[in-house]
């Protein structure tokens, strides 16, 4: 199964099946593009964020109404973690898959390491805010066997069947392989307030997206976010602006993971950057 998962982050593979037309009937949440596709109504679509690029512009088709205790626990992952060196390392990233340039850390995708760095901020983050938040990390940075004890699909699926709520962080491919940010939600259980928030945050992907893939099917939910390429590459990449790129990206998925959990989402001391974004997302709610 990892196979799916060739250079980039995600490739190949056509869209869901039309299976999953529907849903869309609360009030309140978001309505669908109109089924003709009326281009005025698409034209309305952001789509954009400006720390994390563009969204994914596939058509969400479910949303996340269970609800789950505040006290739920939270398990974050690096995507890619368990499988350097064979097929589903992770994109390399456009600085040096495109332009050249070094990778971060020798011996690991880029994709890896931004996914460390984001899942760790996560974590140390939510735990300030009280959460019941951990990191998980495979003993090996190669575990041919998605199923072997210890990767981070095993531990995943036992944290997802056990009620708790797991979380890989990805970033996507960069150019045309890449789809843009969202969530790629779980679907072992009904989708969830956590679901929901964190697509509402970052865009949302259909639920049988590429058939469904490995960590989805376990109950792992992948959040992308955002092509790793352009500006969002950039402020990472560059030491200057990584600590506040870094930071505010933590701190959307802190107050998605809170909101979720019906909890009151902390004030932050954040930048007028992340405000920005947030403002940004508020629109781009509309799809
Ligand atoms: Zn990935």
């Amino acid at each position: 199964m990892k196979g799916l998962l060739l250079g980039g982050c995600l490739l190949g593979g056509a869209l869901s099946p039309a299976r999953a037309q529907m849903v869309f009937h609360q009030p309140g949440l978001e309505q669908p593009p109109a089924a003709n596709g009326d281009p005025g109504a698409a034209d309305l679509l952001p789509g954009f964020d400006p720390l994390t690029g563009p969204r994914s512009r596939l058509q969400r088709d479910w949303v996340g109404t269970r609800r789950v205790s505040a006290s739920t626990p939270i398990l974050v992952m690096a995507g890619h973690a368990d499988s350097q060196n064979i097929g589903g390392s992770g994109t390399a990233g456009e600085a040096v898959g495109r332009l050249g340039a070094a990778p971060m850390y020798p011996g690991i995708s880029d994709e890896l390491y931004w996914n460390m760095v984001i899942a760790t901020n996560v974590v140390a983050l939510g735990q300030q805010r009280g959460l019941d938040i951990r990191y998980y990390r495979p003993p090996f940075r190669t575990i041919v066997d998605g199923n072997e004890v210890g990767t981070n699909w095993s531990v995943g699926r036992d944290h997802a069947a056990s009620g708790g709520y797991a979380l890989e962080i990805h970033f996507d491919a960069y150019g045309s392989d890449g789809v843009g940010s969202g969530l790629i939600p779980p679907v072992h259980r009904r989708f969830s307030t956590i679901d929901e928030s964190l697509a509402q945050e970052f865009g949302g992907y259909p639920m049988a997206f590429r058939n469904v893939l490995g960590g989805p099917k376990r109950g792992i939910g992948l959040l992308e976010i955002g092509k790793l390429e352009g500006q969002l590459e950039a402020s990472l990449r560059d030491p200057r602006t990584r600590p506040q790129a870094v930071q505010a990206i933590a701190e959307r998925i802190v107050r998605a993971l809170e909101l979720g959990l019906g909890r009151q989402s902390s004030p932050t001391a954040s930048s007028p950057g992340l405000s920005g974004s947030r403002s940004n997302n508020r629109t781009a709610q509309v799809r």
